[in-house]
């Protein structure tokens, strides 16, 4: 199955935040019309995060899966990379072995929820098990909580937020979007991975939803030309924690952070 992506939510670049405590912002341009401030709560990621090192974050949506997941692993490890995985519920209840062996080699195990609904039109009893019910399965396995969420489709709202928030996660969307799920062919994969490439960088993937082999030729390719050109893979915690200082120094002023809520332009994903 496909899962195409929100493109327009990607595009909009807008604000970026987050984590432990700081809500800062990228160099995002003015917010939606009619969007909520972010201010005094948690974001969203969705722009390069400024970090002084060449450093990007490869991450990983739908999986586990056994087509994909353990090349990635292998091609990542033999370059001293890591990546962030946002796994589906349902695949991990599947699949725990590939899930466990995500953290056990260093990248990060994040939720992408159970069953990949949309979350802003559920219950919030129904948008809470989707979260839930995948950051417990990922404890469970890694013995360690998700820092971050990702929702289907990059579909978010206040409640959204709010209901990660309230499981203590973020939300992470990209800045860089691949499009593999439209199995273009590596090279185009890769090149749209690495088009813009600028430290910071959260790109888009897939290691499930469909047939992902261009996927991981593209991620042997990709991390091919990081490494040519002095940049590092790594996960988004560690991404985050490597822009935090520089966050700090540079806030922006409150009329710059914004966050468009709401969006949903992708047909199915
Ligand atoms: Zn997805």
């Amino acid at each position: 199955m496909s899962r195409p992506i929100d493109q327009a939510l990607c595009r909009r670049g807008f604000l970026a935040l987050l984590a432990a405590g700081g809500l800062l912002a990228c160099a995002a341009p003015a917010p939606a019309a009619g969007a909520a401030p972010a201010q005094g709560q948690r974001g969203v990621l969705s722009a390069p995060l400024p970090v002084s090192k060449q450093e990007v974050a490869l991450t990983f949506d739908d999986g586990p899966s056994p087509g994909a997941t353990p090349q990635i692993l292998e091609l990542l490890e033999s370059h001293g990379a890591h990546a962030t995985f946002f796994v589906l519920g349902t695949e991990l209840e599947r699949f725990p072995g590939l899930g466990a062996e995500e953290a056990r080699t260093g990248n990060e195990v994040a939720d992408h929820g159970m069953t990949h609904k949309s979350l802003p039109g559920l219950s919030r009893a129904r948008m809470l098990y989707e979260l839930r019910a995948t950051a417990d399965l990922i404890q469970e396995l890694t013995g360690k909580p998700p820092a971050f969420a990702r929702p289907p489709y990059g579909n978010i709202n206040q409640r959204v937020l709010k209901a990660a928030l309230s499981l203590h996660m973020s939300v992470a969307l990209w800045s860089t979007d691949t499009r593999d799920w439209q199995t273009p062919g590596a090279a185009t994969i890769a090149r749209r991975a690495l088009q813009g490439l600028a430290p910071g960088q959260i790109v888009l993937m897939h290691d499930g939803g469909g047939p992902r082999r261009q996927t991981v030729q593209a991620v042997r390719e990709i991390l091919d030309a990081l490494d040519a050109r002095g940049y590092k893979a790594v996960t988004l915690a560690q991404l985050v924690q490597d822009a935090k200082p520089s966050v700090a120094r540079h806030r922006p002023p409150a009329a710059a952070v914004g966050m468009a809520l709401g969006t949903r332009t992708s047909p199915e994903v």
